[in-house]
């Protein structure tokens, strides 16, 4: 384990003021200091309201505060110093600078500036990099659109749901984004960008190149893609990287599955150490045709390690029904239910389809069970009836 000296002098600061971490940190080896899971870090808030004791400065000291989106519980409250907010601001730059964005660039994002974190610093970042930056708050979808095409923006910073819904929304309006001036879009917030099927329809959809990055509110953005699309890059400048597996806690060998577990280096005022991420990828350290040494995760997040489903017997993550999906442009919109039926799962998959449905039911079906090997009970509605998401879309539901 390569653990550089900006730890060591992280882990002694730590060790004087941060309550949450001075105790874990008496371990001698890096190795040797527990992994951190979400679980403590609600747990020490829920007895340490409201932030928790992971704090290594005076509150007063704190200038930001944002929030996680609480998908599997209660959120997490994240907050961040002067320092530690120009630190996030350094990780987004790496982001826009992989996916290419360069000077002259306007770029606009479709996000309604609530207290998820990403979309601010991803704002911050590309004013700090001298583009013109565009806010899409407090504003609806067809505002959103008509401000991209008025404003000429060049890059689009949104979910890839979102992304999607835009599509979506330009087609029943009748406007062509795709003959627009945005040139790239760059994604956060769920894995979707590194889906080939949904990366090609929402390439397809606005006639540019589509960039994933992955990152966490309470971690920082740790990863981004380059030029050349091959996996997701982890900066390690800034981050540690580990891989284990999941259940057994110990670390697997490069190019098998496992989870990711980080260090953040530059958030000393609430920082993470051998964080459980709960995303499984897979890691590879060959060096990029890009020219960067850093490890990739090759085709992304491959799933988190809590919302895998298991049906009779066979495990499913909704990023492989979600590649199934949308190799149907028919498809607007799409839920996932899981039904505990006689203590078997069985997985019922509901869409949305724009015109006639033309055998696309019976295909899909086919799908399923060819690629995945699981029998799909699947329904259609009207369109319209599916929720519609901007932020984390939530698209798995279990039913008992
Ligand atoms: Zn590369």
């Amino acid at each position: 384990m390569k653990v550089t000296p900006r730890f060591a002098e992280m882990r002694t600061v730590l060790a004087e003021r941060n309550r949450f971490y001075a105790g874990r940190l008496q371990q001698q080896h890096f190795e040797d200091i527990p992994f951190t899971t979400k679980q403590e870090l609600v747990d020490d808030q829920a007895k340490n309201p409201p932030f928790g004791t992971n704090l290594t400065f005076p509150i007063e000291n704190y200038t930001r505060i944002h929030q996680t989106s609480g998908t599997a519980g209660k959120p997490i409250l994240w907050l961040d110093t002067p320092d530690s907010w120009d630190w996030w601001l350094r990780c987004w730059a790496e982001v826009f600078k992989g996916a290419g964005v360069r000077h002259g660039d306007r770029v606009y994002v479709a996000f309604s500036f609530g207290p998820f974190i990403g979309f601010w610093a991803a704002f911050e970042a590309a004013q700090r990099m001298g583009l013109m930056t565009i806010s899409g708050g407090g504003q609806s979808t067809e505002q959103r659109l008509q401000s991209i095409l008025q404003r000429e923006a060049t890059v689009l910073v949104c979910t890839p749901t979102y992304a999607l819904r835009l599509a979506d929304a330009a087609r029943e309006l009748g406007l062509d984004m795709t003959g627009g001036s945005i040139r790239l879009t760059v994604h956060a917030g769920e894995p979707g960008a590194s889906i080939p099927e949904t990366r090609n329809r929402i390439q397809q959809s606005f006639g540019a190149k589509t960039f994933d990055h992955v990152g966490m509110t309470e971690m920082g953005a740790y990863g981004f893609e380059c030029e050349r699309q091959c996996g997701l890059h982890i900066n390690e400048d800034e981050f540690i990287a580990e891989m284990i597996d999941p259940a057994a806690g110990v670390g697997v060998e490069d190019g098998q599955k496992g989870e990711l577990v980080l260090t953040n280096l530059g958030r000393i005022g609430m920082p993470l150490i051998r964080y459980r991420t709960g995303d499984l990828c897979v890691i590879s350290r060959e060096p990029c045709r890009c020219g960067r040494r850093s490890a990739r995760l090759i085709g992304g997040v491959l799933g988190r390690a809590d919302d895998m489903i298991t049906i009779r017997g066979i495990n499913v993550f909704p990023s492989a029904v979600e590649s199934i999906v949308r190799r149907y442009p028919e498809i607007v919109e799409f839920a996932i239910e899981v039904h505990r039926h006689r203590e078997m799962h069985e997985l019922r998959l509901i869409v949305e389809i724009v015109g006639v449905a033309n055998g696309v039911l019976e295909r899909l079906a086919q799908e399923f069970s060819n690629d995945l090997r699981i029998r799909a009970n699947i329904e259609q509605v009207a369109e319209g009836t599916l929720p519609r998401f901007e932020l984390k879309s939530r698209r798995l539901r279990f039913v008992e």
